[in-house]
């Protein structure tokens, strides 16, 4: 019988490291001995950058937009570890929906049987998480993956996106959408950092799935177009890693989460900025 294959959705705010823990995620999976398969699903198709030196690889709509028939396996790329590596890429400027690009890189990996073919563990896709529209909502309402997770710092941009993200899962979750595994908690280096992302997982009933700490080692691997698991393997940042790629491995049950109102972020917000004057009050 064939094993398997788990499919895991990772949104983020662009900028907020979520290709970075993404590719570590995979990479630290192939260490334990997984295939995987990353996809890129964000318009600027770097998502598998650090996994393959620093190159970019072509995008299925790249190829697409050359000529009309196009194999599946033109567009996947080995990189660290063995790791399939594919890039749905986006439309130009101007036209089409970057969404639609992400259902049909899907469509042409599933039509030819690759994911099959290639007897995988996982398939991690790596989900732009500005905006949960129609299109970037595609890996959690058309049943893609099975299991969402949010990489978030404590910014309230990045809670704003993730809070965002909830209110979609909340949505698809009737019609057979994903469901959350939680939180991953990016660039956690101070208490009070640890603090409000504790809070807005609370407020939220999500778990905080592991705590990943903003390292130099990880902006030194990255300049050097490698993973931390590939160009740190015996550092701390790489321990983390690891940890947070067994969770996801384990991780089985995931569930709805429950979005903040507008109102009730608003005053979730006004009430740590509120916090935050006190603190540095304090500390002066
Ligand atoms: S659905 Fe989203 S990805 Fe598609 S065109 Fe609209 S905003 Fe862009």
């Amino acid at each position: 019988m064939s094993k398997k294959l788990k499919q895991i959705a990772i949104y983020g705010k662009g900028g907020i490291g979520k290709s970075t823990t993404t590719s570590n995620i995979s990479a630290a999976l192939a260490e334990a001995g997984y295939k995987v398969m990353q996809f890129g699903a964000d318009p600027k198709a770097d998502s598998t950058n650090t996994l393959r030196g620093g190159e970019y690889i072509p995008s299925v709509l790249d190829l697409l937009a050359e000529r009309r028939r196009v194999d599946a396996y033109e567009a996947i790329f080995q990189g660290f570890g063995g790791i399939y590596c594919v890039e749905a890429g986006g439309p130009q400027p101007g036209v089409g929906c970057a969404g639609r690009g992400i259902i049909t890189a899907v469509e042409l990996l599933k039509q030819q049987r690759v994911f099959e073919e290639l007897d995988l563990d996982y398939v991690i896709y790596d989900v732009l998480g500005d905006v949960v529209c129609g299109g970037f909502a595609v890996p959690v309402r058309e049943g893609i993956a099975e299991h969402v997770f949010t990489v978030s710092s404590s910014d309230f941009m990045a809670v704003y996106a993730a809070n965002n993200l909830f209110k979609g899962i909340e949505k698809f979750s009737t019609a057979g959408g994903a469901l959350l595994g939680g939180i991953i908690a990016n660039s956690i280096n101070t208490d009070f950092q640890r603090e409000i992302i504790d809070d807005f997982a609370a407020h939220t009933k999500t778990p905080i799935v592991q705590y990943v700490p903003r390292s130099l080692t990880v902006t030194q691997a990255e300049l050097s177009g490698r993973t931390t698991i590939e160009a740190a393997p015996k550092s701390e940042q790489a321990e983390v890693y690891r940890a947070l790629a067994r969770r996801i491995a384990d991780h089985t049950e995931s569930k709805v989460p429950t979005p903040l109102g507008p109102l009730e972020l608003r005053e979730w917000s006004a009430k740590w900025a509120d916090r935050l004057v006190e603190q540095e009050r304090a500390a002066a």
